[in-house]
């Protein structure tokens, strides 16, 4: 997709700093952070919505790679969120499926908040 942000920022046509990246996936943190920690993993084939998804596995990938990095970052223990928000009543505003992980502080009760 060659107006997609994330597409673009996976191929590296925005540079980016990535945490993690592989042949499936690449992590970066957010650039407008909801929480102390606020890391983004997508996986670098385009999917514009979770609806879109055929392949779960990916998700399952996102989810591992998410995981490592919140050992990583510190707040494996302490604990953490992973998000992933679909379509517009789901709050999600770019359309390249991530999976967000959100930590580093006490985070509010409840399934909203970001
Ligand atoms: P969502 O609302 O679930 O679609 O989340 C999209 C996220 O992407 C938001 O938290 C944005 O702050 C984040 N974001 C948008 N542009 C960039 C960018 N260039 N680099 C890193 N994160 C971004």
């Amino acid at each position: 997709m060659s107006d997609c942000l994330f597409c673009k920022i996976a191929t590296k046509q925005i540079p980016s700093s990535f945490l993690f990246e592989d042949d499936d996936v690449c992590a970066f943190r957010d650039i407008a952070p909801q929480a102390p920690v606020h890391i983004l993993v997508i996986p670098k084939r385009h999917f514009s919505t979770v609806n879109e998804v055929t392949d779960f596995a990916i998700i399952g990938k996102m989810a591992s790679v998410l995981k490592d990095l919140a050992h990583k970052e510190g707040i494996d223990q302490r604990g953490y969120r992973l998000v992933m928000n679909c379509n517009p009543e789901g709050g999600q505003s770019v359309y390249h499926i991530h999976m967000h992980l959100l930590g580093g502080t006490q985070l509010g009760g409840g399934m909203t908040g970001l």
